[in-house]
């Protein structure tokens, strides 16, 4: 099961706009989001995790174009 980074609440996945919904706060996460939130929750290291979130932001730019 999946939890909101919110509330705590359980995530459901909605298929129809391919999103996570929370089912108590209504926060919705697309699945950059829960990488980000995956990503944060694994990462120890706070300037590897900077690093890591710098090369997403340039695969996210050049891919974006
Ligand atoms: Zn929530």
């Amino acid at each position: 099961m999946k939890a909101c980074p919110e509330c705590a609440g359980e995530l459901k996945f909605d298929p129809a706009r391919k999103q996570y919904v929370c089912t108590s706060c209504g926060l919705s996460l697309n699945h950059q989001d829960m990488d980000d939130i995956r990503e944060k929750t694994i990462a120890s290291d706070p300037d590897e995790e900077r690093e890591r979130r710098r090369k997403d932001y340039l695969k996210w730019w050049s891919q974006k174009k």
